[in-house]
């Protein structure tokens, strides 16, 4: 699934696909989603060609981010919408179908049947910790080595 530079959204930025625009920036694009899920459901996506969150560079991370809260306001303004989810799938396996980091957000109404099932289990204590150790001296080495900065694709 690796054809970013070709996907349905980079046709979306370079306007050669039509999409309903609500937000633009330098970094950050945001659309309504073709086949909604709940009337408003948007997608929000960076500018730059990442497939999957881990590999965005921090640059376009922050500016998702600072974006973020004010268009899940504005659709919650003006749709009406009791709640939200924030979906974001990453890879093929996870349900990921466009190969473009994207953030949905799919408004909940107070009549909407949708749901997001999966079938949690009580946390192994044991595994936790390591797993919990584990990621957090691979986040440790990520800062140490610079690597997000080295792998920065955001040219
Ligand atoms: P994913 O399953 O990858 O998390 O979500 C991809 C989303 O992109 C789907 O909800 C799908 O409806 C939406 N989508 C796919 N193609 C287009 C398109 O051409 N325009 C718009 N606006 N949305 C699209």
């Amino acid at each position: 699934m690796n054809d970013a530079p070709n996907s349905i959204f980079s046709l979306i930025l370079s306007g050669e696909i039509p999409s309903h625009k609500i937000y633009d920036d330098d970094f950050v694009y945001a659309f309504l989603d073709i086949n909604p899920l709940t009337r408003g459901h948007t997608l929000v996506i960076p500018k730059e060609n990442a497939p999957t969150m881990d590999t965005l560079s921090e640059d376009s991370a922050a500016s998702l981010g600072r974006v973020l809260p004010k268009i899940c306001r504005a659709i919650m303004q003006v749709t009406g919408a009791i709640n939200y989810n924030l979906i974001q799938n990453n890879g093929e396996a996870a349900g990921q179908t466009v190969n473009h980091l994207h953030i949905h957000i799919i408004p909940r109404y107070s009549d909407s049947e949708h749901s997001f099932v999966w079938a949690n289990q009580p946390i192994d204590h044991l595994d936790a910790k390591n797993i919990a150790e584990s990621i957090s001296a691979a986040f440790s080495n990520f800062l140490r080595s610079n690597l997000w900065a080295a792998e920065d694709n955001s040219g």
